[in-house]
């Protein structure tokens, strides 16, 4: 597999540090609020990332925090009257839901900062015992000159920061290249004992040290969106390696930024939606389909019209697959014939695609037209007479693509015995060739929110998608 590193700006090769395993650290949410549909991005990217390679046989340690100690945090509690850790738990919870909506797996882990003090602490510690932080009036700040390789992931010099940046009046800062590690309390915020009196930590440095702490010093994958490069990821590999002297990350994965209807989201200008607004007006399984209709580093425009588009495609993804579980029924188990020779032969060529598109950087959008390449070829090929071992070959083929994806999720309904009474009857209209009736039982299904196709191989009844 190849994977496009933002710190080499080269597409690698994929070496695993121990072979078999990946270990990946995902930046999750900030928990003040419901997320936004920009951030479902690199949570469903990553989470088909993990899959993908569970896929392709490796162990994945997959790990995925919640930042729930920050300003955004302070205020949003102070505004509602509770404390920062029941607006996280709320947040949380809530994460949980819509995750698991748009069908994005839980985490192996999933740790929270404030509950990571102690190793927060002793990382600090440990880059003050270096001189690679120092402390004023109970901050503490990251030394930035003393770590050379500064500025490695996102290409920016010290001297250019330095020179770009002012300095506030009453800023400790010793260079303005240099970040919090350790804040010093403010009454009346949520503060943790340490060794330079009460306070926080600032952002990065949660990262890092829940990194270590889960998955080792170097880790495989690190990702999160292509903002998060700097200052923030810069940040974690200076503290990371500053403190244990080790490579931290293998191969950096930033995803592009979703826009809404080609502008930058925001709340200002009115166009800003989390997942839960979303969710009452749109399929998950469409928001999904969506999202991996582009591949990850491309920036990708929300509209009503791309979803549409992307509803339409989940929507011919089912047809086939219910289509093939329908012939399925009245199909025969004998040997392949040329022409199922033929038809298994395309559904093997659209897995080898979808494998090379998703091997080529997780190019997602390839592996979609893979799958409709296998659509088209159930859709074009399938008769009465295809062998039924062809069928469950299709079948099964669809089945394992789609579940690295995330799709076709729903199983085909059984139907309900009212529906399947009204089935039989008009079959049985048909057969007695009562058009009139027959179509009475048509139009009764449909009002019920079901499909009536007659087919060659007889009437077919499904649930509308
Ligand atoms: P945050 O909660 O803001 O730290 O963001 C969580 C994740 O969502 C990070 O990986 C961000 O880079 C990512 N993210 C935020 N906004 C967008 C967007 N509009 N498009 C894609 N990813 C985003
Ligand atoms: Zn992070």
């Amino acid at each position: 597999m190849y994977i496009y590193n933002s710190q080499s700006r080269k597409k690698e090769e994929f070496k695993p540090i121990k072979p078999g395993e990946v270990s990946i650290y995902s930046c999750g949410p900030t928990v003040y609020d419901y997320f936004h549909i920009g951030n479902a991005r690199p949570f469903i990217i990553f989470d088909v990332l993990r899959r993908y390679f569970e896929y392709r046989g490796y162990k994945v340690n997959f790990v995925q925090n919640f930042t729930d100690i920050d300003d955004k945090m302070i205020r949003r509690a102070n505004e509602e009257g509770i404390t920062v850790k029941e607006l996280g738990d709320r947040f949380i919870a809530e994460y949980v839901k819509d995750a698991k909506a748009l069908g994005i797996r839980p985490a192996n882990v999933q740790p929270r900062a404030t509950e990571h003090m102690e190793e927060i602490i002793k990382m600090i510690q440990r880059l003050v015992e270096k001189n690679l932080a120092y402390e004023s009036k109970g901050t503490v700040y990251y030394r930035t000159a003393g770590f050379p390789d500064y500025g490695k992931l996102s290409g920016q010099e010290i001297e250019d920061l330095d020179a770009g940046a002012r300095v506030d009046v009453d800023d400790e800062k010793q260079s303005p290249a240099d970040f919090v590690l350790w804040k010093s309390a403010k009454p009346s915020e949520p503060a943790w004992e340490s060794p330079w009196g009460k306070g926080r930590p600032g952002w990065h440095i949660e990262c890092s040290a829940m990194s270590t702490t889960y998955l080792g010093d170097t880790i495989d994958i690190h990702s999160g969106g292509h903002d998060l490069i700097f200052p923030h990821h810069e940040n974690e590999i200076a503290q990371s390696e500053g403190a244990t002297g080790h490579p931290f990350v293998h191969y950096w994965m930033h995803n592009g930024f979703l826009n809404i209807d080609n502008e930058k989201m925001s709340k200002s200008r009115g166009n800003f939606f989390t997942v839960r607004d979303i969710l009452k007006e749109f399929e998950p399984e469409d928001v999904r389909m969506f999202m991996l209709s582009a591949q990850y580093r491309s920036p990708l425009n929300f509209s009503r019209e791309s979803i549409e588009q992307a509803h339409a495609s989940r929507v011919r993804l089912y047809t086939a697959r219910d289509n093939l579980l329908f012939l399925l029924k009245s199909a025969q188990e004998h040997e392949y014939s040329l022409a199922d020779i033929d038809f298994a032969a395309q559904i093997d060529m659209g897995k080898q695609r979808f494998e090379a598109g998703m091997d080529d950087d997780l190019n997602t959008a390839e592996a979609i037209g893979a799958l409709f390449d296998i659509v088209y070829a159930c859709n074009t090929m399938v008769t009465a007479e295809t062998a039924a071992s062809a069928i469950r070959h299709a079948l099964d083929t669809l089945k394992i693509l789609t579940d690295i994806l995330g799709l076709l999720v729903k199983q085909p309904d059984e139907l309900p015995t009212d529906i399947r009474d009204l089935a039989q009857k008009r079959e049985e209209a048909r057969e007695s060739r009562d058009w009139k009736l027959s179509d009475e039982l048509r139009a009764e299904l449909i009002a019920l929110g079901y499909t009536v196709e007659d087919t060659p191989n007889g009437q077919k009844v499904s649930k509308a998608i």
